[in-house]
């Protein structure tokens, strides 16, 4: 068998362009253009690449994206009353804070302090406890983009069983409660988990996020499962490379999402979704994302 590949960049093309009529729609019923706040706190080079990217997606759609850099050595009030400026700033429908943050700034306070209705990577303790309720929120990006490769592969995830490799804030975690309100029965599995290549044998779909180059095998994968690979390695000559060992897998598993060309293509476009959708929810007046 050889694996049909999941073409993150054909599946980012359909997905631009339902999101340009989106926009352009909603610009003419709101009159207003969607406005996205891109945070970061001090001048690290690969939020910067990071950055430029998301600008250029954000033209491409007809989102109107603005970068603001807080100096490094900005203190905890200084980060709150910035964020209290995006909140409160009406021409801003999503705020994307990129993470991590100086050491010297606690996560939590960004956590607690940006407005859930403009949480638009679902890093608020509003749209985690949302998540975890099954109401309507924001999730992290990275999340919705391995469910956008999934829905628009046809992948069926009811019934289905689903082993996640990777249990973090942003990744794991958040994307297995998506999966499970998606009536799928779900195994998440971490540093601690004992012989992992037992769960990942039984599942109809296995979701790697570690960065640990190799770390999901041909032999750990039931024929014609369907694999989606969201780490992100670099290796010594530069190249990136994900968690799955590809070649071999290939020969495996019914469907894989492969590093580079996979989830990646999606992850920017999902978060300008939810800055699409945030306006959309903050003109139609709920009172919650
Ligand atoms: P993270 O915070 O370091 O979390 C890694 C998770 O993997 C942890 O839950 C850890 O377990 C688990 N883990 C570590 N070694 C393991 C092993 N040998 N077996 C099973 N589980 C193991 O990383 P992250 O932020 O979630 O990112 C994960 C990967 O996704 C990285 O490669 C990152 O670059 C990539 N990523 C990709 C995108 C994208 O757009 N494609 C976006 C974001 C991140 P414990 O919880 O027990 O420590």
């Amino acid at each position: 068998m050889t694996a049909r590949i999941l073409d993150g960049k054909q599946i980012a093309q359909a997905v631009l362009d339902d999101l340009r009529a989106m926009a352009a729609s909603d610009d003419q019923r709101f009159g207003v253009a969607a406005g996205l706040a891109i945070v970061r706190v001090g001048q690290d080079p690969s939020s910067e690449i990071y950055t430029r990217a998301l600008l250029r997606a954000s033209e491409r759609i007809g989102v109107h994206a603005n970068a603001l850099v807080l100096p490094d050595d900005i203190d905890e009030s200084g980060l709150r009353a910035g964020i209290e400026a995006l909140n409160a700033d009406a021409s801003i429908h999503g705020i994307l804070m990129q993470l991590p943050l100086p050491a010297h700034l606690s996560q939590r306070l960004v956590a607690e302090t940006i407005d859930p209705r403009k949480d638009v990577d679902g890093i608020s303790t509003r749209s985690a406890g949302n998540l975890f309720l099954r109401l309507p929120t924001f999730v992290p990006s990275t999340c919705a983009a391995v469910l956008e490769i999934l829905d628009r592969s046809e992948i069926p995830l009811d019934g289905r069983r689903v082993v996640v490799v990777g249990a973090s804030n942003v990744l794991g975690k958040p994307l297995a409660f998506l999966l499970l309100h998606r009536d799928a029965t779900v195994t998440v599995c971490h540093i601690y988990t004992r012989n992992l290549a037992e769960k990942t044998r039984e599942a109809d779909v296995v979701v790697v996020a570690v960065g640990k180059v190799g770390l999901l095998t041909a032999d750990m994968v039931r024929a014609g499962a369907t694999v989606i690979d969201v780490g992100i390695n670099v290796t010594v000559d530069g190249s990136i490379v994900g968690d799955v060992d590809a070649p071999g897998v290939r020969r495996v598993a019914g469907a894989l999402s492969p590093v580079p060309g996979g989830v990646c293509q999606l992850t920017n476009l999902m978060l300008l979704k939810q800055t699409l959708l945030a306006r959309q929810r903050l003109f139609g007046g709920e009172p919650d994302a």
